[in-house]
């Protein structure tokens, strides 16, 4: 088998902060990735999908990076009981592509598509759904896994659950996802039945969530996080579920099953500086606040408008310039709703000038050991990279989120202490062990691990 060839080039997260260079192989086989694994060298390697961790975990400065898109096989499709058998770097666009028709459904699903099954599981993703159905490797039945040693096992929830854990959320550092075993949700068609709702501030927000999320399978806030005052949290509420075949109008009912998502141009290169301001974007959340319906139910939309909004838009992170961005989103408990309050009201006092944030309750937390979902809430929002004084307001804000018992997710970090992340994560003390055990040489290893001695 001829040896993969590497590319050394810069590799960045979604955020695009802080590239490091790397030798990039692409294998095409498991032996090739095998082979890239045995022969990575001191600096290691870490498994990269398609990039969408907004921070440097699919990095790896002056080692070697694994992209996995090259291995991209659906195996096995059972149509009858719903599972797929396909390789790590599928992504989820291509299994909506090939099982909506069939009737199946991704079971957790992102705000974007473009992610790999490999991503999925080494983030343990999670969805609108959370609150119901929990995070991504809940629905995995079985990985394939290249371990350090350059061998291959098949790792099960029930045969090695320390294993299968540790890999569910473990960014890679337990090893290569090459394949993995997923049980799908079944669909009667490819359109959502959505409510819309406004809350006009957080308290609202907070009580139609507490009050309603049990109704919906999926339930997801956009909240105004530049309104002030009064209207602190502003928020339009989206829930729904797969609608059924019956809900569809008789055109419609001819192809329930049709997938065709739509794409708008992509973003331009460079946005100048300036025009990502307060008031620009301040503008732009209070008219998308108003042009919602106060209440508008049972609309049918795409699952693309419902679930990826932003899919439509190729290459959307260039908006924000050449520094690019920060993702921030943290998770508090259940009973913490005091320190949620006060970061929203500290965010919006600093007038971050941030696109509509994501706000949403999660259910129980998943046995993924570093998994980052807790039962809780859990808020996302953009910032620009330039805005002054970035770190110390981030900082501040981590140690509320600590002082409450709550974390922030690792898929979209870039920047927190590691100091910080045992009390986070209670059990990575555990998860390095495992690691430990496992890969003595400390083979796989990426810029997230590095920073925050993962
Ligand atoms: C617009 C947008 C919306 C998002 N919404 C959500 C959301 O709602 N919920 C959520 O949870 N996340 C969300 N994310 C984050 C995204 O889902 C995760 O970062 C996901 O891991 C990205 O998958 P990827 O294939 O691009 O992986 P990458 O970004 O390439 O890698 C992410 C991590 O997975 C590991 N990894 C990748 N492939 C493998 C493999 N084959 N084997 C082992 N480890 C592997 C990498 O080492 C790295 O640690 C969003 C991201 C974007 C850009």
């Amino acid at each position: 088998m001829p040896a993969p060839s590497a590319l050394t080039t810069p590799v960045s997260g979604w955020g695009r902060t802080a590239p490091t260079t790397a030798h990039v192989f692409r294998p095409r086989t498991y032996e090739e990735a095998a082979e890239a694994v045995r022969d990575c060298g001191g600096r290691g390697a870490i498994a990269r999908g398609l990039g969408r961790a907004y921070g440097d975990a699919a990095q790896n400065a002056g080692g070697s990076v694994l992209d996995m898109t090259g291995l991209d096989r659906i195996h096995e499709i059972d149509a009858i009981n719903g599972l797929v058998v396909c390789d790590a770097g599928v992504s989820l666009h291509r299994l909506m592509q090939v099982l909506l028709p069939l009737g199946w459904f991704v079971p957790v699903s992102p705000g974007t598509r473009y992610v790999t099954v490999g991503g999925a599981i080494g983030t343990d993703i999670h969805g609108k759904n959370h609150h119901l159905s929990g995070s991504f490797t809940r629905h995995v039945r079985a990985i394939e896994l290249l371990t350090a040693d350059g061998g291959t096992r098949l790792v099960t929830p029930e045969d090695e659950p320390e294993l299968f854990w540790a890999t569910a959320g473990g960014m890679g550092l337990t090893g290569v996802v090459l394949a993995a075993t997923i049980q799908l949700l079944p669909v009667e068609t490819s359109l959502m039945s959505v409510d819309t709702e406004r809350a006009t501030d957080l308290d609202d927000l907070m009580a139609r969530l507490t009050a309603g999320d049990h109704r919906y399978r999926y339930s997801v806030a956009w909240i105004d996080l530049l309104a002030r005052g009064a209207k602190t949290g502003r928020a339009v509420l989206t829930r729904g579920d797969h609608a059924p075949l019956g809900a569809l109008p008789p055109r419609a009912r001819r192809a329930p099953l049709d997938f065709r998502p739509g794409r708008l141009p992509g973003a331009p290169n460079f946005v100048p500086e300036g025009l990502l301001g307060r008031g620009s974007v301040g503008l732009f959340n209070a008219l998308w606040y108003h042009k919602a319906p106060r209440e508008r139910h049972g609309e049918l939309q795409k699952i693309s408008t419902f679930f990826h909004p932003l899919d439509g838009v190729p290459d959307w992170n260039r908006i924000y310039g050449r520094s690019g961005f920060v993702q921030y989103q943290f998770v508090v408990p259940n009973g913490q709703e005091s320190a949620l309050r006060r970061i929203v009201e500290r965010i919006s006092r600093r007038g971050i000038p941030s696109f509509l944030a994501v706000l949403k309750r999660f259910g129980e937390a998943d046995p993924g050991w570093l998994s980052f979902p807790m039962a809780g809430w859990t808020l996302a929002l953009d910032i620009p990279a330039t805005m002054p004084g970035l770190a110390t307001f981030l900082d501040v804000l981590d140690d509320e989120v600590a002082a409450a018992d709550g974390r922030v997710y690792l898929a979209k970090d870039s920047r927190l202490r590691p100091d910080l992340l045992p009390g986070m994560y209670p059990r990575l003390d555990a998860f390095r062990r495992l690691r430990a055990e496992l890969d003595p040489r400390g083979v796989f290893t990426s810029d997230l691990a590095r920073r925050l001695a993962l």
